[in-house]
């Protein structure tokens, strides 16, 4: 059976917990492991060499587990897309609706892709008991076909990022994240479908260099060795879109999306999705994400056409789609909405592969949860509004931090506690 809210509640309050020692340590360590980062060379060379290879051997899988109800192809595709999932697998539609519906339209006849915008790791006790791993292990059982790194895939540290990369049985692709100006993973990929050539180019917002540790993105004496782009005017990143647009087209893309973790925000200009859409020329579509918004959008780039922009919101709360006709035409592309909260899975039943993967690790989940997760002597203070209290009581052993400028979450019992950051963008 699902979980019940009443238990799942508990565990995701006592799980923010969790994060804050973790969040806490990291920081206030100056070497971390992570900020040396030997492992790109190794993560360029299979991320990059590999997208033909994983496509096919995706492509193959995928009919072959659900032979016995293969219908005949219509000659229509279905891009599906996921952003900021943030952990929150058995959230909105949750996984387990995410499946079903790629089952529902797979029996239809449709031929589907399947794409995530960023910031699928992090966000919930599940990814920090286990640096996102668990996170990258459903994606895998998912069916992801392609993702981009949003800003929190760099919460674990870069080499750990790096290392989930390797992992995946899905594509990273970014246009703008490179190591010492190489690029990090391919800019674009080219997944077919229905006998079409559709083109994904993947972006990351630059502002991720300053939003999660720097120290991930610099070597040992400081020095920044990665990057996103991120000069000042917004030349070099709508440059790096470009290049990378006008490649898959070079390669035969019939179509391509921008995958994109930049959102709609003021305070990430000049890269935000507007800016970036403005200044380049030959994209379709822009998967967004990054800024928990719904907003569906009509813009014109820099040559006066059209793009549509879609996003989805955050924990599973959507599932964007964008439909592709038999006669080539991108007919439609929107989101099919679940805003409350009542999971889908729970409430219609659904029982399938993905539910009964994050049904068993939540169980396992609640059972860790269950005693004291870590502990500190430090008295917990607000730095930031000294008049409010860290912590407030809400049940005898857990206790939540009050809204705040870092939004301090605080698990405690006999003393112990702990805090993290804010888990929102
Ligand atoms: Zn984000």
């Amino acid at each position: 059976m699902w979980r019940n809210r009443g238990k799942v509640i508990p565990i995701l309050v006592a799980g923010m917990l969790t994060f804050s020692l973790a969040a806490c340590g990291s920081s206030g360590q100056a070497a971390d492991p992570s900020g040396g980062g030997q492992a790109p060379e190794a993560a360029a060379a299979s991320e990059t060499g590999a997208p033909e290879a994983e496509a096919a051997a995706e492509e193959e899988a995928a009919p072959a587990e659900e032979a016995d109800t293969a219908a005949e192809k219509n000659g229509e595709i279905y891009i599906l897309f996921t952003s900021d999932v943030h952990c929150g697998v058995d959230q909105g539609f949750g996984y387990a609706g995410l499946e079903q519906v790629r089952d529902t339209l797979e029996e239809k006849g449709y031929e589907t892709i399947l794409v995530d915008d960023g910031d699928a790791i992090q966000g919930e006790p599940m990814g920090t008991f286990t640096n996102g791993e668990a996170i990258i292990e459903w994606m895998n059982a998912a069916g992801y076909d392609v993702a981009i790194p949003g800003n929190h895939e760099f919460d674990y540290g870069t080499d750990r990022f790096l290392e989930l990369a390797g992992k995946a049985e899905f594509t990273y692709i970014s246009c703008n994240f490179t190591y010492k100006d190489e690029p990090v993973f391919a800019p674009y990929v080219i997944k077919e479908a229905a006998g079409r050539k559709i083109g994904f180019v993947g972006v990351t917002t630059p502002t991720t260099i300053r939003s999660s540790t720097p120290a991930y993105f610099q070597d040992e004496n400081g020095e920044y060795v990665y990057s996103f782009k991120q000069d000042d005017t917004g030349e070099e990143l709508y440059q790096a879109v470009q290049e990378a647009a006008d490649a898959a087209r070079a390669d035969g893309a019939e179509y391509v999306y921008l995958v994109a973790h930049l959102g709609n925000e003021e305070a990430c200009r000049p890269w935000n999705y507007v800016d970036v859409v403005s200044h380049t020329s030959g994209i379709d579509v822009v998967l967004d994400g990054h800024s928990h918004d719904t907003d569906q959008v009509v813009l014109k780039n820099k040559n006066g056409e059209d793009v549509t922009r879609s996003a989805v919101g955050t924990k599973m709360s959507c599932i964007g789609y964008s439909h592709i006709s038999a006669e080539g035409e991108i007919v439609e592309t929107d989101i099919w909405s679940w805003p409350n909260s009542d999971p889908a899975p729970e409430l219609l039943g659904i029982h399938n592969k993905m539910g009964d993967l994050v049904e068993e690790a939540q169980v396992q989940l609640g059972k860790k949860l269950d005693g004291v997760v870590a502990s500190t002597e430090v008295a917990l203070q607000n730095l930031f509004e000294k008049e409010l209290p860290l912590v407030r009581e809400i049940n005898p052993h857990i206790i939540s931090g009050p809204p705040s400028p870092i939004n301090s979450a605080v698990n405690m019992e006999g003393g112990a506690g702990q805090y993290r950051e804010n888990d929102t963008d």
